[in-house]
C-alpha cells in the first residue's frame, strides 16, 4: 500500500507554509534542544490535537496522547508505560512548569466505558485501559435520569480530576508540585463549540476561559 497521499500533500503544504516562517526555529531548536514549559496529556482523538487548540509553535508543548487523556496511578513494577515515560522525562530532563490534562467532549473511549461496549478483539485493550476510569464513575454516581449526554460530560470532566488525583501518586510530580516548580491543570474542550473550560480546584467546576474572545469569534459571518 502507497504511502497516504494526503500526508504527502500535507507536508507539501508544510513545505510552502509553515517551515519558510518556522525555520530558524527549528534550527535553533535542533541547536539548543526543547524546552517546552508546558505538557499537555491528551486524548488520542483526531479531533483534539492540543498543538491546534493551543496554537503552538515546534517545541512550545510536550505533548502526550493516549485513549481518553489516562494516566494510571503510579507503579514501579516494570511494566512499560508510555505515559509514565513521557511523564519521567517531561519532570525531571525538561522540567516542564505545568502539565495539563485536556478532556474532551464526545470521547469515544469515554463513552465506550459508559456503554459497557463488547471488546473489539480478545485482548481487549480499550475495556482493560477505560477501566481506569471506574473511580471517576464512582464519583458521578449511576446516570439515573440525566440525559446521556450530561452524563458523559459529567463523566469526561471527572475522569480528567481522577487523572490529575492519579498523577500526584508519582513521587517526582508530587515533590516538585510540593516545592511549587510545577502545576497540574484539568482542561475540557468543546469538540463541536471550540469552547475551552479550566478546572477550577477550589469548586471542582470546569469554567470557561477566553469566553469572550469565542464569543467575537462566532459574532461576525465568516463567508
Ligand atoms: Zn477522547
Amino acid at each position: 500500500m502507497d504511502f497516504p497521499q494526503r500526508l504527502i500533500e500535507g507536508y507539501s503544504a508544510f513545505l510552502s507554509e509553515r517551515l519558510p516562517r518556522e525555520q530558524n526555529r527549528f534550527r535553533e531548536l535542533a541547536e539548543i534542544g526543547q524546552h517546552p514549559e508546558n505538557m499537555v496529556i491528551g486524548c488520542c482523538d483526531s479531533r483534539v490535537s492540543p498543538e491546534v487548540i493551543f496554537d503552538a509553535h515546534p517545541g512550545e508543548l510536550f505533548v502526550a496522547r493516549n485513549v481518553a487523556n489516562l494516566v494510571p496511578p503510579y507503579t514501579p513494577d516494570g511494566t512499560t508505560r508510555a505515559i509514565s515515560a513521557a511523564l519521567e522525562f517531561a519532570v525531571l530532563a525538561l522540567k516542564v512548569k505545568h502539565i495539563v490534562v485536556l478532556g474532551h467532549a464526545q470521547c469515544g473511549g469515554i463513552k465506550a466505558f459508559a456503554e459497557h461496549a463488547p471488546p473489539l478483539s480478545p485482548g481487549d485493550f480499550i475495556g482493560h485501559w477505560m477501566g481506569l476510569i471506574a473511580p471517576a464513575a464512582k464519583a458521578v454516581g449511576p446516570r439515573g435520569n440525566r440525559p446521556l449526554a450530561d452524563y458523559l460530560a459529567r463523566l469526561e470532566q471527572a475522569s480528567v480530576i481522577k487523572t490529575l488525583d492519579n498523577l500526584m501518586t508519582f513521587p517526582c510530580i508530587a515533590t516538585q508540585v510540593e516545592r511549587g516548580r510545577l502545576a497540574l491543570h484539568g482542561a475540557y474542550f468543546g469538540v463541536a463549540t471550540g469552547e475551552l473550560s479550566v478546572l477550577d480546584r477550589a469548586t471542582g467546576e470546569f469554567r470557561r476561559v477566553a469566553a469572550e474572545q469565542h464569543a467575537k469569534a462566532f459574532q461576525s459571518p465568516r463567508f
